[in-house]
């Protein structure tokens, strides 16, 4: 029998691709319940899923953030089972802390963080009573490596390395696997959502040192960055496609080789000073 695959934030980037290869997968292994948080936008969904609506995909609503919307979602799945969860739905946040309120740095928490684990609860309990089980979790290499003004949105990302490694030790009692897919820069709505607010954005209360740094250094430096080595959401859905597939899914999975000795830093330099030798200061030597 096909396993059920549920995924969150498949209105867009990741997760719209992940829905879309997933229900063409010419095994036909999977039944995909590509879930968002507004139906509304589903139209862009729908036609890259073309034959496969209806058959091997279907849409649902699901917000992270309810409780409610989640076991509305839960109950119209068949028997209620999920054999693979993707927690992909996520947002970001970049700026001078100074500048952002800390109710927009809870939605962050809210939505990458206690979304993913509000899920997990909720799809935990069948999993281990069938003994079968694989969680699959969109983090980021900035779930390994702080990244300068991306403060609140790499801590959400630790925090779900965090959780999810500790969970993942019980849970292979429970042939339950658990695997952190951490990507580089992707091409997405995502980066587009971002930097359109930041360019708008006042920042009230930063200092005006603080400021250029952010759009004189980091912008410019974050946009080519996109532009030199952002890899396609197709291509990080081809990775999580191939994660979902194998036999003994691996605890932890980057997508873009070029971060790998990037993310080995805190092991190889405990005093930090590999961090901040660069003009950029910490962003240089991060993100190129
Ligand atoms: P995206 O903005 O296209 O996709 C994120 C999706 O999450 C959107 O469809 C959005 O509507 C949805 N979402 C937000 N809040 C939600 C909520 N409360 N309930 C349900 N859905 C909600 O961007 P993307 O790049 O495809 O992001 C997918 C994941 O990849 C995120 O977790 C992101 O942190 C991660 N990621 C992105 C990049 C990148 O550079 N784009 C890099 C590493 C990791």
């Amino acid at each position: 029998a096909p396993r059920t695959v549920l995924i969150s934030g498949c209105s867009s980037g990741i997760g719209l691709e992940l829905a879309v290869q997933l229900a063409h997968d010419p095994r036909q292994r999977y039944q995909v319940v590509a879930t968002m948080r507004d139906l509304g936008k589903k139209g862009t969904l729908e036609a890259a899923a073309g034959k496969a609506l209806g058959q091997t995909l279907t849409v649902a609503q699901l917000d992270v953030c309810s409780d409610e919307s989640v076991a509305q979602c839960l109950s119209c799945i068949q028997g209620g089972e999920v054999d693979v969860l993707v927690n992909n739905a996520g947002v970001g946040l970049v700026g001078p802390l100074e500048g952002l309120s800390l109710a927009a740095m809870q939605n962050v928490f809210d939505t990458n963080f206690f979304g993913a684990v509000r899920l997990v609860k909720a799809v935990l309990p069948g999993m281990k009573r069938r003994r079968q089980g694989h969680i699959v979790v969109v983090s980021s290499v900035m779930g390994l490596q702080g990244v300068v003004f991306n403060e609140v949105y790499a801590a959400s990302k630790f925090a779900m390395e965090g959780f999810f490694e500790s969970l993942a030790v019980q849970l292979l009692q429970f042939n339950i696997f658990i695997s952190l897919v951490e990507p580089g820069p992707v091409v997405t709505e995502f980066e587009g959502k971002l930097l359109e607010q930041v360019s708008t954005a006042e920042f009230p209360g930063t200092d005006p040192d603080t400021l250029s740094y952010f759009r004189d250094l980091y912008l410019p430096a974050s946009r080519e960055l996109f532009h030199n080595v952002g890899q396609s959401p197709q291509d990080v859905a081809k990775v999580i496609v191939k994660v979902i597939g194998s036999a003994r899914p691996p605890l932890r999975r980057q997508t873009n080789t070029r971060y790998t000795p990037l993310t080995a830093l805190k092991a190889v330099d405990p005093s930090g000073s590999l961090l901040g030798r660069s003009p950029g200061g910490g962003h240089g030597n991060l993100l190129q």
